[in-house]
């Protein structure tokens, strides 16, 4: 469909432009500081960071209503950025330019209603979001496209280069945050931490056949986090776990726009 075929209405926001304020703001002492560099932690009081849009009220101009049908349209659109969690730019990274989003084609997975017996059990009518068909094979996905598409976004801007982006995880972060690193590469170079002897061949397939280095660490899960988090602290390191601002920005707003109304009788899409 051609942009001059959409409703007049819709055409002014149909593709977004980069906009907002994005900034991290702590957890804690509610202390904000610039996202133009990599930061995972606080460093006046050490907490966990969020993004905040200061200028979120902007959007409150739009009702829900409009916003619903341009986020709908949006959908008929044939570009790719737009096809993942940038469908809702202005709701999670509106800084982030869509020539800087990596998209693989996660998200907007199946719902698919539970069997009757499940029901019975369960004893309400409910269905599971086939998260499965993510392109790691889990709901990892989103959170990686988004802290990978902002590191592109500072790669592209000249404010990193030559990143390592770096996690500790046994399974399902490992697998997204290599495959999501390997389109970046050779900028980034990815490398996954994991407990030696933990860990079984299929676990370690997903890093290893993105091009990821592994490196077993002596001890439990804990100890390679140890490990990630003192890089992270001293190293120009992006840091994937799940600390990582831009992958909880998506797990929360995802959340919202649910309860904002994209429910209509079954869980939403995103
Ligand atoms: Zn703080």
């Amino acid at each position: 469909m051609r942009r001059d075929q959409f409703p007049e209405e819709i055409q002014p926001n149909l593709i977004p432009e980069p906009g907002g304020e994005l900034v991290y703001r702590c957890l804690g002492c509610r202390g904000e500081h610039g996202i133009e560099s990599l930061l995972y932690t606080c460093p006046d009081c050490g907490s966990v960071l969020l993004i905040h849009d200061r200028q979120f009220d902007r959007l409150k101009a739009i009702d829900g209503e409009h916003w619903q049908r341009i986020l709908d349209y949006r959908r008929m659109l044939k570009i790719p950025a737009l096809k993942g969690i940038y469908r809702y730019h202005e709701f999670i990274g509106p800084v982030i330019p869509l020539d800087s989003v990596i998209y693989l084609g996660e998200g907007h997975t199946p719902v698919v209603e539970a069997n009757s017996l499940l029901q019975a059990k369960a004893g309400m009518r409910f269905f599971y979001k086939n998260d499965g068909q993510n392109p790691s094979a889990s709901f990892k996905d989103r959170g990686m496209a988004s802290a990978l598409s902002y590191i592109n976004y500072l790669i592209r801007q000249g404010l990193v280069d030559q990143v390592l982006s770096i996690c500790a995880s046994t399974g399902d972060t490992s697998a997204a945050a290599a495959l999501y690193a390997a389109y970046l590469n050779p900028r980034i170079k990815s490398a996954v931490l994991l407990p030696h002897k933990k860990v079984t061949p299929q676990q370690l397939s997903q890093p290893l056949g993105s091009g990821a280095d592994v490196f077993e660490i002596p001890g439990v899960f804990d100890d390679c986090m140890k490990v990630v988090e003192a890089l992270s602290e001293q190293y120009n390191v992006a840091l994937l776990n799940s600390k990582n601002a831009w992958r909880i920005l998506v797990l929360r707003d995802s959340t919202i726009l649910r309860i904002a109304g994209r429910v209509q009788g079954v869980p939403g899409e995103s």
